[in-house]
């Protein structure tokens, strides 16, 4: 057997999963939350049973050497799983990675380098690279967030603003969720509906217009064109573009000035309200979809405007991306709300058809993991709904990366 363990560090937590890269199955993961604070918890999930454990876990390398003791205590043997990789999930890859890296010292510290850029993010990554290189002797690989969106055109990545300073300070539309991003507008492409639609107009598959929509906790757009990104909604950090759980999403810049002079608020005040208490939290006071949905059923005001502006932005944001592609072949929805929200996939085509786009409401309901197409037959553009698996991407692509 060959796996990868694949680790994503947070700046308190650790995720983990051990992936079967050729079949896609995960035979253990879990999380360690609270890292460094007293009342620390592991859960790790085993073929259907939970173990879950609460104690103080002082830093990230502790926090490995538990899981680690947790696999040989609760299965899968790490011994006799045959790791051939650890695949790392690093947020931020600035513009010195455009792919997945073999890492090394000189990798390790180019991460580092990248701190001023996700000060919330790499800090983690880092960490989590260093103790699993000192615990686990296998080839560990980097997969950046930012990865798929290194080569955007120069009109798409680059602000309006001067150019002197953009470069001294490193700004620039970086996009993030890219290997989410990637695995789904890849999957589409292999679809066999969208395949036969390409081969019907006798058209190559670099000719393939998506839009995708990831939208979980966090959400973001893209435009791809024949594989390639060339267009992505979050920007220099991951609070631009559509609205999300709690973070605001696009706003006026003048704002955070005005909020600073008039409010006598502090920098950091203001970035904890856009990231933490914006987005659907800070119109409706919750931030997971579910809880808004039943808010709307229920009659709330706040949450029927809170969901009006979330879908508002996702029209705004298909209908320019269309403009950018010259069209739209496939509409595709992914993550927590885009694979399990009929109401937000019917809400968010509703009124885009012009374009063509429509929803089928039986298929559209109907529930599934697997890929689907859930416009009707034969209409124009595909809508479809293609569950995301990060893990999986990444434990492929270390794979592929370290043969
Ligand atoms: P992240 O990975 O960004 O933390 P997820 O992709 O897991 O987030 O998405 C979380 C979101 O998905 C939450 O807003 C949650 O309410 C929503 N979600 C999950 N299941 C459903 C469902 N059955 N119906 C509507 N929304 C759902």
């Amino acid at each position: 057997m060959t796996t990868v363990l694949v680790l994503n560090s947070g700046s308190s937590s650790l995720k983990y999963q051990l992936v079967v890269p050729g079949s896609g199955e995960v035979l253990a993961g879990g999380v360690v939350e609270r890292i460094g604070e007293e009342a620390g918890r592991i859960t790790h999930e085993v073929a259907g049973q939970e173990v879950v454990r609460e104690q103080t876990v002082a830093d990230h390398g502790a926090a490995l050497r538990l899981v680690l003791d947790l696999f040989e205590e609760a299965g899968p043997s790490l011994r006799e799983a045959g790791i051939v990789a650890v695949g790392h999930r690093v947020v931020h890859g600035g513009t010195s990675f455009s792919a997945p890296v073999v890492v090394d010292d000189d990798v390790v510290a180019a991460v580092r380098a990248l701190v001023p850029l996700a000060p919330l993010h790499n800090p983690g990554n880092v960490t989590g690279i260093e103790v699993a290189r000192e615990l686990l002797d296998v080839p560990h690989v980097a997969v950046f967030d930012t990865a798929f969106f290194a080569d955007l055109p120069p009109a798409a990545a680059t602000y309006a603003i001067d150019v002197k300073t953009a470069a001294e300070h490193g700004v620039r539309r970086y996009g993030f969720h890219g290997t989410s991003h990637q695995f789904v507008s890849s999957a589409v492409a292999a679809h066999p509906a969208v395949r036969a639609e390409l081969a019907a107009a006798g058209r190559g598959p670099e000719t393939l217009r998506q839009v995708v929509l990831h939208l979980g906790n966090g959400a973001s757009a893209s435009a791809v064109l024949g594989g390639h990104a060339v267009e992505t909604s979050m920007g220099l950090t991951p609070l631009e573009g559509l609205v999300m759980g709690t973070r605001s999403g696009d706003i006026d810049p003048g704002i955070v000035f005005h909020l600073l002079r008039s409010g006598d608020l502090t920098v950091d005040y203001v970035d904890t309200l856009l990231n933490k208490r914006s987005g659907l939290l800070g119109l409706s006071g919750v931030n997971d979809m579910r809880e808004l949905t039943r808010l709307v059923e229920a009659g709330d005001d706040g949450a029927r405007l809170a969901l009006d502006v979330y879908l508002h932005r996702l029209r705004k944001y298909v209908g320019a991306y269309a403009a950018v592609l010259g069209g739209i072949d496939v509409l595709v929805f992914t993550a927590g709300v885009g694979e399990n929200a009929a109401h937000v996939r019917a809400g968010v085509v509703d009124g885009l058809g012009f374009l063509g786009l429509t929803v089928d409401a039986a298929r559209n309901e109907a529930r599934s993991r697997e890929p689907r197409v859930v416009s009707p037959s034969g209409t124009g553009p595909l809508v479809m709904v293609v569950p995301t698996n990060e893990e999986l991407a990444i434990a492929r692509q270390a794979i592929a990366l370290v043969g």
